[in-house]
């Protein structure tokens, strides 16, 4: 997500030790009255020997963080996003060196969207000689001032510029949070999500975009005799230039936020495209699918329900637009109320906020495919 995609505080360290396969975050420094509640917390996940998933303990945050995974080769481990914010990529490595004493060899990210770049530089910081991998149109919109001014620069006044964003995002909901006559559910989502702004906005200090040296376009393998790592592009979906990472001898599948669940990302997305995209997702032979966010997938149930939702608001929004309407009477017209219950499990909060996060922004998109016009990332 773009300017809602930066991130908070706390360090996490090993809780269980490397044998078991499950890693626990903890509040950094010790004795922080941080908790995950407050969320940017990552735990970890054995997948299979040698693989592991970093991801938050609650799936849904109003600044999102995105899932890592890391891959342990023969001369160190390669990891399939890096974290959130400086500090959140800093708690993964020192997770990982609860593991091995291989060094990050190197870091692919998914697409541009900060909460899966903003934890490179800390990571290259911690290992000089990493390769950091992107598609070359990730790379590409990474230079694109229109979406460099989303992201922390260590610019004084870009930075401050990001920080005040986040500070008012912070006092609108805490505004909301006080006002007696909201439901109670949507009064605790705003407190929670003030909160967690407010601990990504100290999450993200001291941190500085860094765009990944090394792209590919089709595909690019990082081999390994146990655990090799093919990463693809796919098409275009959520973003213009969507990575994949699969795992042929685990039959493991990364799909970055082109799945991203509870409630997908509609922000930029290529409706026409994403439909497709989806499909050859499910032309791997994959027994684990880990969406950019949210917990491990097995099978392609959550793939079809996605590609049936976008279908539906391509066909919604094509007549109108052929009819002439404007952009904000279809937005008006197409009601996705139904769709929002489905995606949230009926949770109120996560259906208020299905809107903002999928029905406007994919509409938008749809809109414009069906008027002939670009989309263009970081254009609004
Ligand atoms: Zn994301």
């Amino acid at each position: 997500m773009r300017n809602k995609a930066l991130c908070a505080l706390v360090l996490l360290l090993p809780l269980t030790g490397c044998g078991g396969s499950h890693l626990a975050s903890l509040p950094y420094p010790p004795g922080a009255n941080v908790t995950p509640a407050d969320g940017y917390l990552y735990e970890g996940t054995r997948l299979a020997p040698g693989v592991w998933l970093f991801a938050s303990p609650e799936p849904f945050h109003v600044q999102p963080y995105g899932n890592v995974t890391a891959v342990e080769q023969a001369d160190g481990f390669v990891l399939f996003d890096s974290g959130g914010t400086p500090a959140g990529a800093r708690r993964i490595l020192d997770m990982l060196a609860g593991l091995s004493s291989k060094p990050v060899k190197a870091v692919v990210v998914s697409h541009w969207h900060g909460d899966h770049v903003n934890g490179l530089r800390a990571i290259r910081e911690r290992w000089p000689k990493v390769r950091l991998i992107a598609t070359n149109a990730t790379r590409r919109t990474l230079t694109d001032p229109r979406v460099a001014r989303f992201m922390p620069s260590g610019d004084t006044a870009s930075d401050d510029a990001i920080r005040r964003n986040i500070e008012g995002a912070v006092a609108r909901m805490r505004t909301r949070a006080a006002q007696p006559d909201l439901p109670e559910p949507l009064l605790t989502g705003n407190e929670r999500a003030a909160r967690e702004l407010e601990h990504y906005g100290h999450e993200l200090q001291g941190g500085a975009l860094l765009v990944p040296e090394e792209g590919f376009d089709e595909r690019l393998l990082l081999d390994d005799p146990d655990r090799p790592v093919e990463l693809r592009f796919l098409g275009q979906a959520n973003t213009d230039g969507d990575a994949v990472a699969w795992l042929p001898k685990q039959h493991i599948l990364l799909t970055g936020d082109i799945l991203v669940a509870p409630i997908p990302y509609g922000y930029g997305g290529y409706p026409r495209e994403w439909e497709t995209t989806l499909q050859r997702l499910k032309s791997f032979d994959f027994k684990a699918m880990v969406p950019g966010h949210g917990p491990v997938m097995r099978d392609s149930t959550y793939i079809d329900r996605l590609s049936a939702l976008i279908a539906e608001v391509r066909a919604r929004v094509a007549p109108l637009v052929a009819a002439g309407l404007s952009l904000d009477d279809v937005q008006k017209q197409v009601e996705l109320s139904a769709q929002a219950q489905m995606f949230s499990g009926g949770d109120p909060w996560r259906s208020s906020l299905f809107d903002q996060y999928w029905r406007q922004p994919i509409i938008a998109s749809a809109f414009k495919e069906a008027k002939g016009d670009p989309i263009i990332q970081g254009g609004g």
